[in-house]
């Protein structure tokens, strides 16, 4: 067995009394992680091919459902634990799973298919053999399928293969040195691929401890970091901020922190200072689930000269930018990220028109986002493609028009959108929250933009709402606002 899923088991054989997963006092060490591995997989009896989903947060069952899965050739399909049943529903109809491992804190009401509820799990484990498992497993069969956020549209599975994981971790290993004796505290969901292939599957790979919290809580990772010595970490930015603003933060001690793994979203250059002035630094990147995740990579050393910016492709990856009519983008200008590597999935499940539109025959994946790179190389993302306005022929970026509205003091959030328009085709709609108190109008705020932003690029109108909808993983969905204001969705 090639694949994931023999990880912990070759692990074991180095240093079997390490603990490998951390969790609620509990400790699992590699020969627990590979015994419990073994048991799951013989008493789940699924086989080669077969999908086992698994619905819950951070905890022992799903990194042990993820590894017997991977013993046996199955494919791991864990489901966000936020979403509500009828888009569970969705991804189990489309997964057709043989068997449903629900976590602590769930109910399988409404789901359809075979269930393993959390209560019946040690006892199932214990009528499982500890016989170690064989299987013919290579790098190119699919460990994983992963359901994309659906920020754009209905989730699609993103297909994985041991391979594809295997690569990122291995881009990431380039860059990051991770130590055979890191602590690493996972509280970002392991149902998103960052913290699956990003934490966990690293984490393993060098022999370390993960540390398995169900959620991000301030002060949980405060005391978790004094007392269990955290040496990694990943976040999102605002979970980075998040911990700048307790009243715990000057106090703490952070001295054994090596790593801070952060993506998703640029990290702000004020947020990156705080963090400098006391020892640490981002290491940053972009990614999506398409390509297991990482594509660019930003090192400590250039995250103050490059900020904003999401880095360099990967190394044994590649990454293009290109032009609307397909040539090269230059410096400086906007164009689609395109990405290639052994990182990059062999498709969606089930959806061969998805995947024929998404990935080339060549092995570019479209990753429907638009970047900028500077004289370096150095890409920003920008923009999602779908979120691009094209008023009068110009093609206007969203993201542009709302870090202008930004720097106005009274805007809280923002988001601009395209609407239809008879003489221009489409034009900006802004929709816009403003701080507790701040009295401002429209007018005020689109004469802000005016010299800041080109003419075309000003929003026509200006609404203000208490709220913008955001999805599961706390992303803005510009899908709706369009369909709300009667533009394309
Ligand atoms: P869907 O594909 O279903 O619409 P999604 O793209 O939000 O959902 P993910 O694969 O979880 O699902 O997210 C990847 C996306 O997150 C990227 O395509 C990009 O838009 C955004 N992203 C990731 N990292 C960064 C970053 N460093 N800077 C800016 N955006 C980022
Ligand atoms: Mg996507």
């Amino acid at each position: 067995n090639q694949g994931i899923g023999s990880w912990p088991a070759r692990r074991a054989r180095m240093t079997p009394e390490r603990v490998a997963l951390a969790y609620r006092g509990r400790h699992y060490t590699y020969r627990d992680l590979r015994e419990r591995s073994y048991r799951l997989a013989s008493a789940l009896g699924v086989r080669r091919g077969d999908r086992v989903a698994f619905l819950g947060a951070n905890q022992p069952a799903l990194v042990e459902t993820f590894f017997a899965a991977g013993l046996v050739g199955s494919v791991f399909v864990p489901l966000n634990a936020r979403l509500a049943r009828p888009e569970l529903r969705f991804i189990l109809d489309d997964a057709q799973p043989a068997v449903l491992v629900l976590g602590e804190e769930q109910d399988g009401e409404g789901l359809p298919g075979r269930h393993v509820r959390a209560g019946d799990y040690e006892d199932l484990l214990a009528t499982g053999s500890p016989e170690p498992i064989d299987e013919p497993v290579s790098h190119g069969d699919v460990c994983l399928i992963m359901y994309t956020s659906g920020t754009t549209g209905r989730p699609k599975g993103a297909m994985l293969t041991h391979a594809n994981l295997t690569w990122n971790t291995v881009n990431l290993l380039v860059d990051v040195p991770l130590a055979h004796d890191e602590v690493t505290l996972i509280s970002a969901p392991l149902f998103h691929i960052a913290a699956l292939a990003q934490t966990l599957v690293p984490t393993v790979l060098k022999g370390g401890t993960a540390i398995l919290e169900p959620s991000f809580d301030v002060d949980r990772t405060f005391d978790l970091i004094e007392s269990e010595r955290v040496t990694v970490m990943f976040g999102v930015p605002s979970m980075f901020n998040l911990l700048t603003r307790s009243p715990r933060w000057a106090g703490a001690d952070l001295s054994s922190l090596r790593h801070l793994l952060c993506g998703g979203a640029p990290v702000p250059e004020p947020l990156i200072r705080v963090y400098q002035d006391r020892g640490l630094t981002f290491l940053q990147g972009y990614g999506m689930t398409e390509t297991a995740p990482g594509a660019l990579f930003l090192g400590a050393e250039h995250s103050i000269a490059k900020a904003g910016s999401a880095g360099v492709p990967c190394f044994f990856s590649d990454v293009r930018l290109v032009a609307p009519d397909g040539s090269p983008a230059a410096p400086g200008t906007p164009g689609e990220v395109y990405v290639q590597g052994p990182n990059v999935t062999p498709g969606y499940w089930r959806r061969p028109e998805a995947t024929a539109k998404a990935l080339s025959a060549d092995g570019w994946f479209r990753s429907g986002d638009i970047g900028v790179a500077d004289e370096d190389g150095y890409v920003r993302i920008s923009d999602r493609l779908t979120d691009v306005i094209i008023s009068g022929g110009e093609n206007v970026y969203p993201a542009e028009v709302e870090s202008a509205l930004y720097e106005h003091p009274a805007v809280a959030e923002c988001a601009v959108i395209g609407v239809p328009d008879e003489r221009w085709g489409e034009v900006g709609k802004a929709l816009v929250v403003t701080r507790p108190g701040a009295a401002v109008s429209g007018d005020d705020l689109l004469k802000h933009l005016d010299g800041r932003l080109a003419r075309f690029k000003i929003p026509k109108s200006l609404e203000f709402v208490s709220e913008l909808p955001k999805n599961a993983a706390g992303k803005l969905l510009k899908a709706p606002l369009r369909k709300l204001y009667g533009g394309q969705s």
